[in-house]
């Protein structure tokens, strides 16, 4: 039976990949929170180099990296975009189990849920300048050390899948369309 006064919480973020910026927030909503349920947003994109990784991919990185640091109680839920901002708040709630709480340093995210009458925590940011997806992308791109910036459950899942060479080859073909 849950507690009257539970807080469930959502994460969203595009994880692209998850890093250790990720896992320090998540580590902190696990203590803050009684249930955890992290949103994997933009979940029909991938092959692109702002979005290298399928949600499949993703959720495998993020379960693999929460369980082998003992967070084990956790909601995992790929969401795909709409276009629609005015119902987003309602195309993610249909999407995932009940929360009151939403973490999101996102401006736009910020604002239409607290539009929508959910409490919106900001997390502190840990150590932005390397654990961002944008720079561990381009390190990886040009061939510089990522793998400190990452879990290593992480690194291990895109070692497996050739994501290096997929963000290079990316890179150099630009993003073109399929059969280009
Ligand atoms: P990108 O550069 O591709 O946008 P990102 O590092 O910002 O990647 P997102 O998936 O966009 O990662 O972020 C998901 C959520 O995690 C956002 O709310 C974001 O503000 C937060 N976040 C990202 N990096 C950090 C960090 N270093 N410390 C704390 N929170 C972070
Ligand atoms: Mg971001």
């Amino acid at each position: 039976m849950k507690e009257p006064d539970s807080v469930d919480c959502l994460l969203i973020g595009r994880f692209q990949p998850f890093h250790l910026g990720h896992l320090e927030v998540v580590r902190k909503i696990a203590k803050e929170c009684d249930e955890l349920i992290i949103g994997i947003g933009s979940a029909q994109i991938s092959h692109t180099f702002e979005n290298p990784f399928t949600a499949g991919e993703r959720h495998l990185m993020i379960s693999r990296a929460l369980r082998a640091d003992g967070i084990k109680d956790f909601f995992l839920v790929p969401i795909v975009d709409i276009n629609q901002y005015g119902v987003w708040v309602s195309h993610v709630r249909s999407m995932v189990p009940p929360f009151q709480r939403v973490y999101t340093n996102n401006p736009l995210t910020r604002r239409l849920f607290s539009e929508a009458g959910y409490d919106v925590s900001a997390s502190p940011m840990f150590n932005r300048s390397q654990y961002s997806g944008t720079e561990i992308r381009k390190r990886m791109a040009s061939g510089d050390e990522w793998r400190k910036f990452v879990p290593s459950a992480v690194a291990e899942v895109i070692d497996s899948i050739d994501g290096v060479r997929r963000l290079q080859d990316l890179t150099a073909q630009g993003e073109g369309d399929v059969g280009d």
